[in-house]
């Protein structure tokens, strides 16, 4: 690809050379045929020295070519400047026939254009003087007569140069395209190589041009599409590990129970003479395994349901304080039976919320279980209400055993237990708080959980002030 882009590029160049050689000759032609279009409007062109010559140079009348900005000097054959009027480059009365014969060989190159004419009756040189505007010094001169070596010389020096000069003009060419097609593939070399990155599997990949062009608009697309592609592939990696670790977690917890249920129902139907209070035994390990194996599910399935597409809650405008109020009176009973001490602190006023007041209970009634679950007897439990920057702020503390301050956030992914043995009698499903934070997430608030200062944890639930 590289190789056809500057190859386009040397052909481009190519056509703009022989251009430039087409436009060198066109010039000088055109500079010719211009120079001599107005040459005879020039004022060195109007005066020549031939229309004011007169026997006697006293009789010579210079006042046009004084009035056009010329000069007229007339030089005697002593060199003597004998008449002078208007300009006058000689600069000097009388001249050696030196001095004279260096004024004569030398006025082509000068900034002047002198039009030198003898007048052999009057014994003087008549010196016409105009100062030239501009004059271009080059012309091709032929003449037959010379020497033919020195033709053939001539001949060469003349063709060396138009090669030179044609060589030069092909090189500069050939650089510049080069060059210019650098730029256009240096860059672009880059970003292609970017791009195999990016197709081979290094989402790092990014493209840095240190250009400021449309090259520079495309390299930052490019390193934001990047950028996004990477995201999305951690992303997609993580749910990916999050979906193979639920399925692990959940066949890792479904196995024991239904093993056990397994087991001890082959034994009720093998075991030969079996005692009455034995089967009874039996028969109960298996409904507490059923049990477990059921609550597991169910909150699975509520999960999943609150985590499917379709999941919506019947919201309804509720005053906050007074809910709250009531779930905690449901308590009570509940926390007086288990013996935990509690203490209630809800604000008085009404603060209305959207909620679904089925599924919030949820939230509470599962962080109460937890308190009654995992802390000792004599626990205290207490819930407060306030209203923070339109934000109701529920807390539900208590002065239990605590969370480890390493598994504040992480308590709330699925299977996740403080005591992670997996023992029926110590633990729960490990899904109870990821249930609880996406309902609270639902009704736009949020369940974190905050460091006790001196001991036991506070959840903290937030919900949106309407
Ligand atoms: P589980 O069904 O196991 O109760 P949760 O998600 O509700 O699942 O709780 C996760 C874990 O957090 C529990 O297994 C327990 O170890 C710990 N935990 C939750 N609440 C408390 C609390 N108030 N005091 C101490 N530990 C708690």
């Amino acid at each position: 690809m590289k190789r056809k882009l500057s190859n386009q590029f040397l052909r481009n160049f190519l056509v703009i050379f022989l251009l430039t050689i087409l436009a060198t000759a066109l010039a000088f032609v055109l500079l010719s045929f211009a120079s001599g279009l107005i040459s005879g409007s020039l004022a060195k062109n109007q005066y020549p020295a031939s229309a004011i010559i007169k026997k006697d140079y006293r009789q010579i009348d210079a006042s046009a070519i004084v009035q056009s900005g010329g000069g007229v000097q007339v030089v005697d054959k002593e060199y003597r400047v004998v008449y002078s009027s208007g300009l006058d480059t000689i600069g000097k009365d009388r001249l050696t026939a030196e001095e004279f014969t260096t004024f004569l060989t030398e006025s082509k190159s000068k900034p002047y254009h002198y039009d030198i004419l003898y007048q052999p009756e009057g014994e003087f040189w008549l010196i016409v003087t105009f100062p030239t505007s501009i004059r271009l010094n080059f012309s091709l001169v032929y003449n037959k007569e010379a020497a033919a070596g020195d033709f053939m010389r001539a001949g060469w020096v003349i063709t060396f140069v138009v090669l030179s000069y044609i060589l030069l003009l092909g090189l500069f060419a050939f650089i510049y395209s080069r060059v210019t097609a650098a730029s256009i593939t240096v860059p672009l070399k880059k970003l292609c190589y970017g791009t195999k990155l990016l197709r081979e599997g290094d989402y790092s990949a990014r493209v840095d041009l240190r250009l400021r062009n449309e090259f520079a608009e495309l390299q930052n697309t490019f390193n934001e599409m990047a950028a996004r592609i990477e995201q999305e592939i951690t992303l997609r990696k993580k749910s990916e590990e999050d979906r193979r670790r639920l399925i692990l977690d959940i066949s890792h917890d479904l196995k024991n129970p239904m093993a056990s249920i397994q087991g001890y129902t082959e034994l009720l139907m093998r075991k030969k003479g079996m005692t009455e209070p034995e089967g009874e035994e039996y028969l109960k390990v298996i409904l507490n395994n059923s049990k477990r194996a059921n609550r597991l599910l169910t909150e699975l399935f509520e999960l999943s349901q609150i985590d499917s597409p379709e999941f919506s809650l019947k919201l309804i405008k509720t005053d906050i304080c007074e809910y709250i109020r009531q779930i905690c009176g449901e308590l009570v009973p509940q926390l007086e039976r288990e013996g935990f001490r509690y203490e209630f602190d809800i604000m008085e006023e009404s603060v209305f919320t959207l909620l679904d007041t089925n599924r919030f209970s949820r939230i509470i009634q599962n962080l109460a279980n937890n308190v009654m679950q995992y802390n000792p007897q004599g626990t205290l439990v207490a819930v407060s209400l306030t209203v923070q920057n339109n934000q109701v702020v529920i807390d539900f503390s208590d002065d239990g055993i605590g969370i480890p301050a390493h598994l504040a956030v992480n308590i709330f992914n699925p299977f996740v237990r403080v005591d992670d043995s997996r023992n029926s009698k110590t633990g729960g499903s490990g899904l109870g708080l990821s249930i609880a934070k996406k309902i609270a997430e639902a009704h736009g608030g949020d369940l974190t959980l905050h460091p006790n200062e001196n001991k036991g944890s506070t959840f903290r639930i937030t919900i949106p002030v309407i």
